[in-house]
């Protein structure tokens, strides 16, 4: 298993080069570029959240809390006086730091349900939700922020499964299989929750369509420039 450092080093690699290419792309812009790395790095840190108390888990969930504390100042914004709109958002950060992290040790085993590519999707399904109902981003955007969620995620696993390849002897060590997996394929409640969580989530999400035909339009231009480029006339 991959370190936290590790984790932390190559999810920010892979969240400047993702988004160097939605950049290239024209499907995000320069002022941008910063959020979405910081979404692969959150998303890299993701698989892990049922690991015991250790650090970087305690520093996940104050992230998330601080993220849900966002979301309330936002959504609640217009409604509620400004002295009762920062106690709720305080009682999120509370209730996601200390509460749902508490929920998680009592009911996660570390590399179960949560550290699988259904899992990667249950997030990505879930923050694309959250970007387009709560905080009112435009459906592109709204995906956007789900895949780059999912890219952090996914090169997490990938990169766990690598580190249980031992290179120097060419074998497999004991955990090999148990970072890139599908679901949990020794607890069928747990990935049968999770599943259904996923499609119920997807059943919510905006039609991803303006974002596919925006980005096959992007990749048919780039593929014709580079063309151009490579035959000039
Ligand atoms: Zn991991």
């Amino acid at each position: 298993m991959a370190n936290f450092k590790t984790h932390l080093s190559l999810s920010a690699t892979a969240g400047i080069a993702a988004t160097g290419i939605a950049i290239t792309l024209q499907l995000i812009t320069y002022t941008h570029a910063p959020w979405f790395i910081f979404l692969v790095v959150v998303g890299g840190m993701l698989p892990d959240i049922d690991a015991n108390n250790s650090k970087p888990v305690q520093l996940l969930f104050s992230l998330l809390a601080i993220l849900s504390m966002f979301v309330v100042l936002h959504v609640l914004n217009q409604q509620y006086a400004s002295h009762l709109l920062l106690m709720m958002a305080a009682g999120s950060y509370v209730l996601v730091r200390y509460g749902v992290s508490a929920l998680f040790n009592r009911f996660t085993e570390h590399r179960g349900v949560f550290h699988s590519l259904l899992a990667a999707l249950f997030f990505a399904f879930q923050v694309t939700c959250i970007s387009f109902y709560f905080l009112h981003w435009n459906v592109v955007d709204a995906w956007l922020n789900g895949v780059f969620i999912a890219i952090g995620f996914i090169v997490h696993l990938l990169l766990d499964e690598i580190y249980s390849v031992d290179l120097s002897n060419s074998r497999m060590k004991k955990s090999f299989g148990t970072a890139m997996k599908l679901w949990n394929y020794h607890n069928f409640m747990a990935s049968a929750l999770m599943l259904t969580c996923t499609m119920g989530l997807y059943w919510l999400t905006p039609s991803p369509l303006p974002l596919i035909k925006m980005s096959k339009a992007a990749l048919l231009s780039n593929h014709a420039i580079v063309r151009r480029y490579l035959n000039p006339v």
